[in-house]
């Protein structure tokens, strides 16, 4: 592959550019005319607008973006994470093109598309599940009987769901049949599909998930867990590789078993199998994406893997290098996805202009960004603003330094999720490793924040006396003040 479009937009389009770059292969971005000054498209080597800002009338025009790609004369589609990444009518569509899509077939993106048919997929491999029922279910009477026998709380859920809606946990009895209408038609309008199933509650579990890649020589590989419990509205905030609580016999299971979950479904490329596992380590499928995860930096320093690279490299039909064995966690990697969102008041998204925006930099510190300084932030698409990354030699160490890192971020114009990652990071559930997708509601107070705020400002108040007190002497106050500084005092 000589040219490759991404059919992406902000930090993602950017992070695959920057690894095609590295292997010589030109990039092509597309963009609304929302994201026409965007960094994805000034560091692209071509770059095409594809409609107006909402993304209905852009990122998500398939034929469009399809079209552009013939006319400049593009041979592979890399989709990203979101938009169509997980669109198999898309998948086919570019394949039918002759363009390769960088991804696995559209019968895989389909199966795994459908929790349900996920389910169905892999129900003869022996993979553990989370007990429930394995189809639709639209009559109240009978999802009532299902809830009974599975025993409360349960968890409705859309089978096509994603971005953890169409989602509501029912307590008792009582509550099913509102609860049930409000799964079907959150399922219905974000999806247009309003299946819904039931699966029993896990009170306290943790999300880890399995990060695997499938090469077309019939090789599966597992690249080890990543912790992702640490989630507002069922959806991940920062993810960790490896979890501190995995036993190497339970990881090594987990790891095989993901594999079967690819096998399945005879994926291609790199993908991601999730489970919830409980305070004894029993764990069970949840279901599996079929794309890269936002969170896919942290397996990329533990293994010294670059994922965008492999992904590319097996659509060309290059075989692994390596083998499971060769295979070794090194060291400890952390992600704080930094929303433009405030934590103070439930983590509902800010908009604004990003009038301060100085990311931190040095070493064991990753940035993956799409945003600088003096730019809106469009309120179209997820306010993810930037995923700051950290690697050392430990946990301990890995955390001490996002917190180093968090600190030089500097961000302003808009709240963000900066001061909640200090909130866990400080943590001792955090720090302990004894925490669960709990943690939000258990542990964060939005006052806890603000006093964080309160406490630096005192110090930072008592710090500036203590130096004016002994810079006393040499300060010396401007004798001339130019007339400029006056008039717009
Ligand atoms: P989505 O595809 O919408 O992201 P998932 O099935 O991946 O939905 O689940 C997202 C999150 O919801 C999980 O990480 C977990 O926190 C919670 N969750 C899902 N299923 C269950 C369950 N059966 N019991 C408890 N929590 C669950």
């Amino acid at each position: 592959m000589q040219k490759i479009l991404i059919a992406n937009r902000g930090e993602i389009a950017l992070r695959i550019m920057r690894s095609l770059h590295r292997m010589g292969i030109r990039t092509v971005a597309i963009y609304s005319e929302a994201d026409r000054e965007s960094p994805h498209v000034r560091f692209a080597d071509e770059a095409v607008c594809v409609g107006p800002p909402p993304s209905a009338q852009s990122y998500l025009q398939g034929k469009t973006i399809i079209q552009k790609a013939k006319e400049l004369g593009v041979d592979g589609i890399h989709p990203g994470y979101g938009f169509l990444s997980e669109n198999a009518a898309f998948a086919k569509a570019v394949t039918e093109a002759g363009i390769t899509f960088i991804g696995p077939s559209p019968t895989a993106i389909e199966i795994m598309g459908s929790k349900l048919a996920a389910k169905e997929a892999v129900k003869t491999y022996d993979i553990p599940m989370v007990p429930g029922i394995d189809e639709a279910v639209t009559d109240v009477n009978k999802a009532k009987e299902i809830a009974a026998e599975i025993g409360y709380p349960i968890l409705i859920k859309a089978s096509a769901g994603g971005g953890g809606k169409g989602m509501r946990v029912v307590e008792k009895v009582a509550d099913l049949e509102e609860q049930m209408q409000r799964a079907i038609s959150e399922a219905q309008s974000a999806f247009g599909d309003g299946s819904v199933f039931i699966e029993k509650y896990i009170s306290s579990p943790r999300h880890i998930e399995i990060q695997v890649l499938a090469d077309s020589h019939g090789n599966t590989l597992h690249l080890f867990e990543r912790e992702c419990s640490i989630q507002r509205r069922h959806q991940k905030v920062v993810e960790e590789a490896p979890s501190s609580i995995l036993t190497p016999k339970v990881r090594e299971a987990m790891g095989w078993d993901a594999v079967k979950v690819a096998q399945a479904c005879n994926y291609l490329g790199a993908g991601t199998v999730e489970f919830l596992i409980d305070s004894d380590l029993n764990y069970y499928f949840l279901e599996m994406n079929t794309r890269l995860q936002v969170e896919h930096p942290v397996t990329e320093l533990i293994t010294g893997l670059d994922l965008v690279e492999w992904q590319v490299r097996i659509a060309r039909g290059e075989a692994f290098s390596f083998r499971q064995e060769d295979l070794q966690i090194r060291g400890h990697a952390l992600e704080l996805r930094v929303y433009a969102e405030d934590p103070l008041n439930n983590f509902l998204p800010d908009i604004g202009k990003l009038s301060v925006y100085e990311a931190p930099k040095g070493p064991g510190i990753r940035v993956d960004d799409g945003y600088q300084a003096g730019m809106d932030i469009p309120i179209y698409y997820d306010p993810m603003l930037a995923k700051l990354i950290t690697y050392a030699e430990n946990r301990p160490a890995a955390i001490a330094r996002m917190l180093d890192a968090i600190e030089q971020f500097r961000i302003d114009g808009v709240r963000t999720t900066l001061p909640f990652g200090q909130f866990v990071c400080r943590h001792p559930a955090f720090l302990s490793g004894d925490f669960d997708t709990n943690f939000v509601k258990k542990h964060f107070r939005p006052e806890a924040i603000e006093e964080i705020d309160r406490k630096e400002a005192e110090v930072a108040a008592l710090l500036a006396l203590h130096w004016f007190e002994n810079n006393r002497e040499q300060i010396q106050l401007p004798n001339t003040v130019s007339s400029e500084w006056w008039n717009n005092r």
